[in-house]
């Protein structure tokens, strides 16, 4: 009995893990983050982050083609093998299924297009007379985009995984990442496309 349990765990655990292996393990090589900062800290607005935002957004939506396996050994599982592995992969990957078909329908995705363009708007927007300071350096903060020199708020969102090795380790940041699937633990708000205008700090928000 023990035995089954545990084996049904096991197959929730591989449902689970699987379709999510693209964007888990990928981007967190070393040689893709070299010109990032270290995660947690703050990242530049710069064309590398916005190229990453694309990336993420790639390999999230590589999870429709990961989700196959686990269905399949599931299937595979449920008809020649162990019953109770199958029902766990079969559970975990038709949750998985669910979740994203709701999050990509409901029109809250993670890594929406717009999110990549409103960011290269930030870029193009500080090589401008309407920057908001002589040197503007805008970097992602937890909680939003803003200058770091004039601390000027410039997008309001918190700041999803963008692929960066985790800075409370491996086992641990995994763990972390699926449970939150790659969303901010804070503030897990849809994206809403934000007003471009730089909005000045006031010192309540700080
Ligand atoms: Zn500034």
């Amino acid at each position: 009995m023990i035995g089954t349990i545990v084996l049904f765990f096991v197959g929730l655990f591989f449902g689970h893990f699987i379709p999510r292996i693209p964007w888990l393990i990928l981007p967190r090589f070393k040689s893709w983050n070299s010109q990032f900062p270290q995660h947690p800290r703050p990242i530049p607005v710069d064309e590398f982050l916005i190229q990453r935002v694309l990336h993420m957004r790639l390999m999230h939506r590589l999870t429709w083609l990961f989700i196959l396996i686990p269905l399949l050994f599931g299937w595979a599982s449920l008809k020649y093998g162990i019953v109770s592995i199958g029902m766990g992969l079969w559970l975990a990957s038709c949750w998985t299924l669910v979740n994203k078909l709701v999050s990509e329908i409901g029109g809250h995705p993670l890594y929406p297009y717009a999110l990549a363009e409103e960011l290269q708007l930030i870029r193009n927007q500080n090589q401008t007379d309407s920057a908001c300071c002589d040197f503007p350096l805008p970097v992602w903060q937890i909680e939003s985009v803003k200058c770091s020199s004039c601390q000027t708020v410039l997008m309001e969102r918190y700041r999803p995984d963008l692929g960066r090795p985790r800075s409370d380790g491996r086992l641990k940041g995994l763990f972390r990442l699926l449970l939150t699937d790659g969303y901010p633990v804070i503030g897990r708000t849809p994206y809403v496309q934000s007003n471009i205008e730089p909005k000045p700090m006031s010192s309540e928000e700080e």
